[in-house]
């Protein structure tokens, strides 16, 4: 039986998958290191689990990234600037490669095996170290002059609130003001230490539904799925949920729903997979 391969390549670790959807899927960790310390562990692995019947392989990669040529550009981890993980896996393992975003690749997952099945518009947001999203529109992710950067728009700040946020690029983005970092910076404590009724969650709830609120109002999604770290305080979905209700303010009569992904922790590398299966 032909296998798929799928990479979900993230700054701390790289998932590696193998199979041909949820069922059959076998998987691994690798930490990242070097690039090519990395990928050789993730071509090595990929070798021994498919034995030949690899036909294609998918990456959902950290960023940012060119999708035109499968390179990481400008991260802050030096050693992965430039780098070209798409062509390295291609020329490894002699299959063809998709290539998309970690974000893309999960909800391009979640559309095709979890929360986002049967919607043609779907959003992907995770609130972790960072903040990404990936948009599938029309039945096709959104790519376009580079690929969506939904965590760096800008949002109305609270009066009360005078952190200036972490982002190193725009301070007070979105990203800048609800990432974990930015929880962690602003309370003095990582947000897994602060109780689930601490005015750190109101807050955040706030500002992810600016978010969404936003993207609802330009993509249209019939589905919003948020994961990521941040959203472990599971409080955080009811809270958004009413806080989008009120920022749209009637305006807007269906409201996505949004929920945590139907696939857990699956929805980058399942993704991966999805990609790959445009290959094979
Ligand atoms: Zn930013």
């Amino acid at each position: 039986m032909a296998l798929l391969g799928a990479i979900e390549a993230g700054g701390t670790k790289f998932v590696c998958g193998a199979g041909t959807g949820p069922a059959d899927l076998i998987s691994t960790q690798i930490r990242t290191t070097s690039p090519e310390e990395t990928v050789a562990a993730a071509v090595t692995w990929m070798r021994e689990k498919s034995a030949g019947r690899l036909r294609a392989v998918g990456i959902g990669s950290f960023g940012p990234v060119d999708l035109k040529t499968g390179h990481i550009t400008s991260t802050p981890k030096a050693r992965w600037r430039n780098f070209d993980l798409a062509g390295e896996v291609r020329r490894a393992l002699g299959v063809p490669v998709v290539f998309d975003t970690d974000v893309n690749a999960a909800v391009l997952g979640e559309a095709r095996w979890g929360a986002g099945r049967g919607f043609a518009n779907c959003i992907y947001l995770t609130v972790g170290t960072g903040i990404g999203g990936g948009a599938i529109v029309e039945g096709k992710t959104v790519h376009g002059l580079t690929h969506p950067e939904m965590g760096h728009i800008r949002i109305p700040r609270e009066a009360k609130d005078t952190f200036a946020g972490v982002c190193p690029y725009h301070g007070d983005c979105l990203e800048g003001l609800a990432t974990g970092p930015a929880i962690e910076a602003r309370w003095g404590a990582p947000g897994q230490d602060l109780p689930a009724d601490h005015p750190a969650w109101d807050l955040e709830a706030r500002y992810l539904a600016l978010g969404v609120a936003n993207y609802i109002c330009t993509l249209s999604p019939g589905m919003i799925v948020i994961g990521g770290g941040v959203m472990r305080q599971t409080q955080l979905y009811e809270m958004i949920r009413a806080e989008v209700r009120r920022v749209l303010g009637g305006y807007i009569g269906k409201v996505p729903e949004i929920v945590p992904p139907g696939l857990g922790e699956l929805s980058g590398v399942l993704g991966a997979l999805a990609l790959a299966e445009g290959a094979a």
